[in-house]
């Protein structure tokens, strides 16, 4: 028998593609992505992430999360005149891997007119990631260099492209998953960094995240859906353990529950207001680099000087 599938609840004149099992709707193509496109918009909005002229620096990685908000972002700020958008991607120095991604975040940048700047790790600290691992033989992994250094990496490339905002393109399970994990470590202080909303401290550009809201599978669809090509291989040094235990149990609960990471994001988010606002004085500035640290010297410098050793 040949069925057809449902209409779409929304329109309820195409037919739909996509059973959004959280809240039940079926939705056609068109409605589906005007929905995500909605709810970034009222995520800005709630958080008040940016002023009606914020230069917005957009992170792109060149994987579909970065690259549905910079399409994202670039049809909001229609609205917004006198704002504006400028890509950062940072080439961490990953042959094989890196290097593709780029292709995909400067094709994007040069289809959407949107001023594209790189900054890579070899530039910034002298050694490309390869390097890194290749020399790194102390305890902490590969990944976590990656991360403390890319987060420094997009502040300074923020700053030097005058942005007062540096948006980033968490998705609803990367913020479950990092609500899970500081819970499970004990980390309130992490917990209230995870805030999407960011906030205003000495040194750093303002972190957002408009695009917490987005549930991966759905940003998966969006793309596909858009046309938009993105890399879908892994990074090569991905080995964060823990959190590729909480990803499967999320996806796992979210299977049976549908709208688990939902709940587990909104409850992170009411811890996180319960506890007051961010406070955090960052006090003084490296001794090294002259970035702001909370001690003497900076966790990138820390890190750095480990190499120098080998
Ligand atoms: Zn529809
Ligand atoms: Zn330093």
């Amino acid at each position: 028998m040949d069925r057809k599938p449902p209409l779409c609840t929304l329109c309820r004149s195409r037919p739909s593609i996509y059973h959004r099992r959280y809240s039940g709707e079926r939705l056609c193509a068109r409605c589906f992505a005007k929905t995500l496109r909605e709810r970034v918009e009222r995520t800005i909005a709630r958080f008040k992430m940016f002023e009606y002229d914020s230069r917005i620096a957009v992170a792109v990685s060149g994987g579909k999360d970065s690259l549905n908000l910079l399409h994202l972002l670039h049809e909001i700020e229609e609205k917004f005149p006198k704002a504006e958008l400028i890509a950062i991607s940072i080439d961490e120095g990953i042959e094989g891997y890196r290097d593709e991604a780029l292709r995909f975040a400067s094709e994007a940048c040069r289809r959407l007119g949107v001023e594209h700047h790189i900054t890579s790790f070899k530039e910034l600290y002298g050694f490309t990631l390869d390097e890194i691992a290749e020399r790194n033989i102390g305890e902490v992994t590969t990944c976590t260099y990656c991360g403390v250094l890319r987060r420094r990496a997009l502040n300074t490339a923020a700053r030097e492209v005058g942005a007062d905002r540096l948006a980033t393109a968490h998705n609803l399970d990367d913020m479950a998953q990092t609500a899970l994990l500081n819970l499970l470590r004990g980390d309130l202080r992490r917990m209230r960094l995870m805030h999407p909303a960011g906030f205003s401290l000495e040194g750093f550009v303002r972190r957002v995240k408009p695009y917490c809201e987005i549930p991966e599978r759905e940003s998966t669809l969006l793309a596909y859906i858009r046309g938009i090509g993105f890399q879908t291989k892994p990074c090569p040094y991905a080995e964060e353990a823990m959190r590729s235990d909480i990803r499967r149990f999320l996806n796992y609960m979210e299977a049976r529950r549908p709208g688990t990471k939902f709940i587990v994001y909104r409850t992170a988010l009411r811890i996180i207001e319960s506890l007051g606002a961010v406070e955090e004085t960052v006090g003084g500035v490296c001794k090294l680099c002259g970035e702001p640290t909370t001690g003497e010297i900076c966790r990138v410098c820390q890190l750095l000087g480990e190499l120098e050793k080998r």
